[in-house]
Protein backbone atom coordinates (compact mmCIF):
# COMPACT_ATOMS: atom_id res chain seq x y z
CA UNK A 1 0.00 0.00 0.00
CA UNK A 2 1.35 3.40 -0.84
CA UNK A 3 0.97 5.91 2.09
CA UNK A 4 -1.38 8.38 2.34
CA UNK A 5 0.20 11.84 0.50
CA UNK A 6 -0.74 15.32 1.10
CA UNK A 7 -2.61 15.97 -2.25
CA UNK A 8 -4.88 13.47 -1.83
CA UNK A 9 -6.40 15.09 1.20
CA UNK A 10 -9.38 17.98 0.70
CA UNK A 11 -9.99 20.78 2.58
CA UNK A 12 -13.21 22.22 1.63
CA UNK A 13 -13.70 25.66 1.03
CA UNK A 14 -15.94 26.63 4.10
CA UNK A 15 -19.74 27.47 2.84
CA UNK A 16 -19.30 30.88 4.99
CA UNK A 17 -17.89 32.45 1.87
CA UNK A 18 -20.50 31.07 -0.04
CA UNK A 19 -23.17 33.91 0.43
CA UNK A 20 -26.85 34.83 -0.66
CA UNK A 21 -28.86 32.52 2.02
CA UNK A 22 -32.77 33.39 2.38
CA UNK A 23 -33.27 33.84 5.91
CA UNK A 24 -37.20 34.12 6.96
CA UNK A 25 -37.86 35.57 10.28
CA UNK A 26 -41.53 35.40 11.03
CA UNK A 27 -43.85 35.67 14.69
CA UNK A 28 -46.54 37.01 15.63
CA UNK A 29 -47.20 40.60 15.69
CA UNK A 30 -45.80 42.29 19.32
CA UNK A 31 -43.13 39.43 19.54
CA UNK A 32 -40.40 42.25 18.92
CA UNK A 33 -39.38 40.68 15.59
CA UNK A 34 -38.59 43.92 14.06
CA UNK A 35 -36.33 45.20 17.26
CA UNK A 36 -34.11 42.40 17.37
CA UNK A 37 -33.91 42.29 13.38
CA UNK A 38 -32.36 45.70 13.47
CA UNK A 39 -29.85 44.75 16.46
CA UNK A 40 -28.39 41.30 14.01
CA UNK A 41 -28.54 43.57 11.10
CA UNK A 42 -25.93 45.98 13.03
CA UNK A 43 -23.84 43.61 14.17
CA UNK A 44 -23.59 40.64 11.73
CA UNK A 45 -21.96 41.43 8.18
CA UNK A 46 -23.03 40.56 4.39
CA UNK A 47 -26.71 40.16 5.95
CA UNK A 48 -29.38 42.84 4.44
CA UNK A 49 -32.96 42.99 4.88
CA UNK A 50 -35.00 42.46 2.23
CA UNK A 51 -37.85 45.37 1.70
CA UNK A 52 -41.30 43.98 1.03
CA UNK A 53 -44.48 45.45 -1.21
CA UNK A 54 -47.47 46.37 0.42
CA UNK A 55 -51.25 47.70 -0.12
CA UNK A 56 -51.19 48.83 3.87
CA UNK A 57 -51.60 52.60 4.54
CA UNK A 58 -47.91 54.78 6.14
CA UNK A 59 -47.92 54.17 9.56
CA UNK A 60 -46.37 57.08 11.47
CA UNK A 61 -42.50 56.22 11.53
CA UNK A 62 -42.44 54.24 8.16
CA UNK A 63 -40.25 55.68 5.26
CA UNK A 64 -41.43 54.90 1.61
CA UNK A 65 -38.42 52.59 -0.13
CA UNK A 66 -36.84 51.44 3.37
CA UNK A 67 -39.95 50.47 5.54
CA UNK A 68 -42.03 48.50 2.62
CA UNK A 69 -42.37 49.36 -1.21
CA UNK A 70 -46.05 51.41 -0.62
CA UNK A 71 -48.24 50.08 -3.64
CA UNK A 72 -52.26 50.38 -4.00
CA UNK A 73 -54.15 47.38 -4.68
CA UNK A 74 -54.57 47.85 -8.11
CA UNK A 75 -50.82 48.54 -8.67
CA UNK A 76 -49.91 45.06 -6.35
CA UNK A 77 -53.09 43.08 -8.40
CA UNK A 78 -51.30 44.06 -11.78
CA UNK A 79 -47.98 42.50 -10.08
CA UNK A 80 -48.82 39.35 -9.20
CA UNK A 81 -50.60 38.66 -12.65
CA UNK A 82 -46.65 39.60 -13.88
CA UNK A 83 -45.21 37.65 -11.57
CA UNK A 84 -43.37 40.07 -9.93
CA UNK A 85 -43.75 38.58 -6.54
CA UNK A 86 -41.33 35.72 -5.17
CA UNK A 87 -44.33 35.26 -2.22
CA UNK A 88 -46.69 37.10 -1.35
CA UNK A 89 -49.92 36.85 1.06
CA UNK A 90 -53.02 38.51 2.58
CA UNK A 91 -52.84 39.77 5.84
CA UNK A 92 -55.65 41.41 7.53
CA UNK A 93 -57.38 42.46 4.45
CA UNK A 94 -54.07 44.02 2.75
CA UNK A 95 -51.80 42.61 0.20
CA UNK A 96 -47.34 42.12 1.35
CA UNK A 97 -45.04 40.58 -0.85
CA UNK A 98 -41.77 39.81 -1.55
CA UNK A 99 -40.09 40.89 -4.66
CA UNK A 100 -39.02 38.52 -6.89
CA UNK A 101 -35.82 41.53 -7.71
CA UNK A 102 -35.10 41.85 -4.36
CA UNK A 103 -34.35 38.07 -3.97
CA UNK A 104 -32.42 37.69 -7.04
CA UNK A 105 -30.42 40.75 -6.04
CA UNK A 106 -29.05 38.62 -3.07
CA UNK A 107 -26.82 36.96 -5.36
CA UNK A 108 -25.75 39.76 -6.99
CA UNK A 109 -24.73 41.78 -3.89
CA UNK A 110 -23.09 38.80 -2.25
CA UNK A 111 -25.04 39.19 0.80
CA UNK A 112 -27.55 36.45 2.91
CA UNK A 113 -30.82 38.36 3.30
CA UNK A 114 -33.76 38.33 5.91
CA UNK A 115 -37.36 38.62 5.06
CA UNK A 116 -39.20 39.54 7.67
CA UNK A 117 -42.85 38.18 6.69
CA UNK A 118 -45.79 36.45 7.77
CA UNK A 119 -46.25 32.78 8.12
CA UNK A 120 -48.23 32.00 4.94
CA UNK A 121 -44.93 33.51 3.37
CA UNK A 122 -42.92 31.74 5.08
CA UNK A 123 -44.45 28.38 4.10
CA UNK A 124 -44.21 29.80 0.69
CA UNK A 125 -40.41 30.35 0.76
CA UNK A 126 -39.94 26.67 2.57
CA UNK A 127 -41.09 25.27 -0.94
CA UNK A 128 -39.44 27.71 -2.91
CA UNK A 129 -36.01 27.14 -1.81
CA UNK A 130 -35.06 24.24 0.13
CA UNK A 131 -32.38 25.91 1.66
CA UNK A 132 -34.24 28.78 3.31
CA UNK A 133 -33.36 28.90 6.98
CA UNK A 134 -37.06 29.74 8.74
CA UNK A 135 -36.71 30.95 12.16
CA UNK A 136 -40.05 31.64 14.55
CA UNK A 137 -39.68 33.79 17.27
CA UNK A 138 -42.72 33.46 19.88
CA UNK A 139 -42.89 35.30 22.87
CA UNK A 140 -42.69 33.45 26.37
CA UNK A 141 -46.10 32.92 26.91
CA UNK A 142 -49.94 34.88 25.92
CA UNK A 143 -50.13 37.54 28.53
CA UNK A 144 -46.42 39.03 27.33
CA UNK A 145 -47.89 39.18 23.71
CA UNK A 146 -50.68 40.96 25.28
CA UNK A 147 -49.22 43.53 27.20
CA UNK A 148 -46.65 44.43 24.38
CA UNK A 149 -49.62 44.80 22.28
CA UNK A 150 -51.16 46.85 24.33
CA UNK A 151 -48.50 48.78 25.17
CA UNK A 152 -48.58 50.09 20.99
CA UNK A 153 -51.07 52.99 21.92
CA UNK A 154 -51.48 53.04 18.07
CA UNK A 155 -53.46 49.88 18.00
CA UNK A 156 -57.54 49.66 18.21
CA UNK A 157 -59.11 47.32 20.69
CA UNK A 158 -60.46 45.77 18.10
CA UNK A 159 -57.10 45.26 16.18
CA UNK A 160 -55.25 43.90 19.40
CA UNK A 161 -58.20 41.09 19.39
CA UNK A 162 -57.14 40.16 15.79
CA UNK A 163 -53.67 39.90 16.61
CA UNK A 164 -54.07 38.02 19.42
CA UNK A 165 -56.39 35.60 17.66
CA UNK A 166 -53.80 35.25 14.96
CA UNK A 167 -51.07 34.92 17.23
CA UNK A 168 -52.89 32.04 18.61
CA UNK A 169 -53.49 30.38 15.16
CA UNK A 170 -49.65 30.87 14.00
CA UNK A 171 -49.07 29.23 17.35
CA UNK A 172 -50.65 25.97 16.92
CA UNK A 173 -49.14 25.13 13.10
CA UNK A 174 -45.78 26.36 14.27
CA UNK A 175 -44.63 22.45 15.43
CA UNK A 176 -45.91 21.58 11.53
CA UNK A 177 -44.68 24.33 9.65
CA UNK A 178 -41.32 24.57 11.31
CA UNK A 179 -40.17 20.93 11.37
CA UNK A 180 -36.17 21.34 10.87
CA UNK A 181 -35.94 24.64 11.20
CA UNK A 182 -36.01 26.88 14.34
CA UNK A 183 -37.99 28.31 17.07
CA UNK A 184 -36.43 30.94 19.20
CA UNK A 185 -38.06 32.72 22.32
CA UNK A 186 -38.20 36.55 22.96
CA UNK A 187 -37.84 36.80 26.61
CA UNK A 188 -34.94 39.11 26.88
CA UNK A 189 -33.75 41.16 23.83
CA UNK A 190 -29.75 40.53 23.82
CA UNK A 191 -30.80 36.89 24.16
CA UNK A 192 -32.74 36.72 21.34
CA UNK A 193 -30.59 38.67 19.28
CA UNK A 194 -28.01 36.38 20.43
CA UNK A 195 -29.40 33.44 19.56
CA UNK A 196 -30.44 34.94 16.40
CA UNK A 197 -26.65 35.83 15.57
CA UNK A 198 -25.45 32.13 16.47
CA UNK A 199 -28.31 31.17 14.22
CA UNK A 200 -26.93 32.87 11.12
CA UNK A 201 -23.02 32.12 11.90
CA UNK A 202 -24.05 28.24 12.01
CA UNK A 203 -25.52 28.21 9.05
CA UNK A 204 -23.31 30.31 7.14
CA UNK A 205 -21.23 26.94 8.02
CA UNK A 206 -23.92 24.58 6.79
CA UNK A 207 -23.14 22.59 3.58
CA UNK A 208 -25.87 23.23 1.19
CA UNK A 209 -28.01 21.22 -0.87
CA UNK A 210 -28.46 22.37 -5.11
CA UNK A 211 -31.58 24.24 -5.35
CA UNK A 212 -33.49 24.98 -8.59
CA UNK A 213 -33.30 28.45 -9.96
CA UNK A 214 -36.09 30.04 -9.45
P1 LIG B 1 -46.95 45.22 9.38
O1 LIG B 1 -48.16 45.74 8.66
O2 LIG B 1 -47.15 45.21 10.87
O3 LIG B 1 -45.69 45.92 8.95
O4 LIG B 1 -46.78 43.69 8.94
C1 LIG B 1 -47.81 42.80 9.12
C2 LIG B 1 -47.34 41.38 8.83
O5 LIG B 1 -47.00 41.23 7.46
C3 LIG B 1 -46.10 40.98 9.62
O6 LIG B 1 -46.30 39.67 10.14
C4 LIG B 1 -45.01 40.97 8.58
O7 LIG B 1 -43.98 40.06 8.91
C5 LIG B 1 -45.78 40.53 7.37
N1 LIG B 1 -45.10 40.86 6.11
C6 LIG B 1 -44.36 41.94 5.83
N2 LIG B 1 -43.89 41.88 4.59
C7 LIG B 1 -44.31 40.71 4.06
C8 LIG B 1 -44.13 40.06 2.80
O8 LIG B 1 -43.45 40.53 1.90
N3 LIG B 1 -44.73 38.86 2.64
C9 LIG B 1 -45.48 38.28 3.61
N4 LIG B 1 -46.01 37.08 3.34
N5 LIG B 1 -45.68 38.86 4.81
C10 LIG B 1 -45.10 40.06 5.03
Amino acid sequence: MTSPSRREFVVHREPINRHGRIIVVSGPSGVGKGTVIRRVLEQVPDLALSVSATTRPMREGDIAGTSYHFLSQQEFEVGIQDGIFYEWARYKNNYYGTLKRTVAERTATGKDIILEIDIQGARQVKSLAPNAVLIYIQPPNFETLEKRLRGRATETERAIRERLAAAIDEQNSVEADYAGHYVITNDNLDACTNLLITIISAERHRMIRPEPEN
